[in-house]
């Protein structure tokens, strides 16, 4: 009896060890379970590449910060060449520094808030609204643009920052929108600054959308016409080539510039069938020129060709196309570009170069605006520059412009380039550029852009008119 007890209390002691280290092993299971779960979490809330929060999270806390009635903002930051850095230094150069930039923005942040990445180099940070907000906002701008140590090179970018406040009402995205237009405000001005968004930008944003919507038919429904603006030669004021400009005919806003409309073609993507109707126009012009006054025709055609049409891969063959198509004689086809499309773009300055091979010219447009790096010079084939017309007769004129003016036409003729001054709006300019030696120019002195039949009329059936016409 005392043994069978015995063993009964030891078979009991036995099994409770024995359920106590299972309990130990489940509970380490357990453990081991609510940190892989926690893993989970994080993985699903977090950036992989920089550790920061991801957009589900930005969401998540957006939400329960606005079902919580809280006061706070979003500020959504994006680099202003991330692009550049990813093509001229690799991904792997272009993830770093979004590592190096989520770094920096975590450090400023501290406590002060969430930090989140939406996705390639776009950041959005939530903080509770303060006083000092711009304080914060400037001093994370200027973490982000200290000069970065990246595989073994000097990196500096700068970053534009777009922000907004929580009303009621919002959700998550709606902020986020706001902040997005907001922030390309503040990347339209200049970037490397930050922008609260107001709701004016709201309506032009609106605005954008409407004209961006009319883009999408207008070329199908035939509403885009060629203008003609003279080139004239200096100083008898004969024309030697017209430049193509391109207007909107819209149903209902009437004429739209192409100020306004190309950029947004470019945004949405359409700016290369434009350009390629621009450009087949120019070429059928063109030839038909050349068929109807022979040696009379406009020497030479200029056309526009923007930033984003040159970064195109398939741009050139499509010019070539075009070319064959219109049997235009490519001798008389000038093509321009501005300079901040070929700076830093290896891809445009191989394009031009292939441009040549087929026989265009090349202009480099709006000069001394960009960086005006004379070092483009040497690599891009440029067989004329046209100096901006902000020193002829814009802003800049005055002493600057004269100075910027007199010494472009030094070094054009070192080079063996054309120069030609654009903007000319008096006869007083333009014999003060005959008088430092430029032989070309174009404004409104000798003509404002107009039709093919009108420039027709002026220009070639009855030429000494224009010359002793001066503006219209
Ligand atoms: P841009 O290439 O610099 O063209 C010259 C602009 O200056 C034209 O404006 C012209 O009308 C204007 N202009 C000419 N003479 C004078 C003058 O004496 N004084 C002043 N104040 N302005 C003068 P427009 O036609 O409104 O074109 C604006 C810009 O739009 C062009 O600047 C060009 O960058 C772009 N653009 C025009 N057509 C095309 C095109 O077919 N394709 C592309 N990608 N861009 C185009
Ligand atoms: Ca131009
Ligand atoms: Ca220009």
């Amino acid at each position: 009896m005392v043994a069978l007890t015995a063993f009964v209390v030891l078979r009991q002691i036995l099994a409770l060890r024995d359920n106590q280290r299972l309990l130990g092993t489940v509970d380490g299971q357990l453990s081991q379970l609510r940190e892989y779960q926690d893993r989970l979490t994080h993985q699903a809330t977090h950036d992989s590449l920089t550790g920061a929060g991801n957009r589900a999270l930005f969401e998540q806390h957006t939400q329960q910060l606005l079902t919580d009635g809280e006061t706070f903002h979003v500020a959504l930051l994006d680099l202003d060449d991330f692009k550049a850095v990813n093509d001229r230094l690799g991904h792997r150069v272009g993830d770093q520094l979004i590592q190096e930039t989520s770094r920096r923005l975590a450090r400023t942040l501290g406590g002060n808030g969430l930090l989140t990445r939406l996705g390639g180099d776009e950041f959005a940070v939530v903080v509770r609204s303060a006083d000092d907000l711009p304080i914060l906002l400037e001093q994370l701008l200027a973490a982000v643009e200290q000069p970065a140590e990246l595989d073994g090179a000097t990196l500096r970018t700068a970053a534009s920052l777009g922000v907004t406040g929580a009303r009621p009402g919002d959700d998550p995205a709606e902020l986020l929108r706001r902040a997005d237009v907001a922030m390309y405000a503040a990347k339209g001005t200049g970037g490397s600054r930050w922008q609260w968004f107001d709701a004016g930008m709201d309506m032009a944003a609106a605005d954008t959308a409407r004209l961006a919507a009319d883009l999408r038919t207008a070329l199908r429904d035939d509403q885009f016409f060629l203008l003609f603006q003279p080139i004239v030669s200096l100083p008898g004021g004969t024309a030697t080539g017209v430049e193509a400009l391109l207007r909107w005919q819209h149903p209902e806003r009437g004429l739209v510039p192409p100020d306004v409309f190309i950029p947004v073609a470019e945004r949405i993507g359409v700016i290369s069938e434009l350009g390629a109707w621009v450009f087949a126009q120019a070429c059928r012009q063109s030839a038909a020129w050349s068929a109807r006054y022979g040696a009379a025709a406009p020497t030479r055609i200029s056309v526009n060709v923007s930033a984003r049409q040159l970064a195109d891969p398939g741009f050139v063959d499509t010019v070539a196309d075009i070319l064959q198509t219109t049997g235009a004689d490519t001798r008389r086809l000038l093509i321009e570009v501005t300079e901040t499309a070929v700076l830093n773009a290896d891809t445009a300055v191989e394009q031009l170069h292939r441009l040549k091979t087929l026989g265009l010219r090349i202009a480099l447009d709006d000069f001394g605006t960009g960086h005006s790096s004379l070092s483009l010079l040497l690599t891009c084939p440029v067989d004329v520059l046209k100096v901006d017309k902000s020193f002829v007769s814009g802003d800049t004129a005055g002493r600057a412009g004269a100075i910027i003016v007199k010494n472009i036409i030094g070094f054009t003729t070192d080079f063996g380039i054309d120069a030609v001054a654009e903007g000319v709006e008096t006869a007083e300019q333009a014999e003060h550029l005959h008088g430092v030696g430029y032989r070309l120019a174009q404004g409104y002195h000798f003509g404002r852009p107009m039709t093919a039949e009108a420039y027709e009329d002026r220009y070639i059936d009855q030429p000494a008119l224009a010359r002793s016409g001066g503006a219209v």
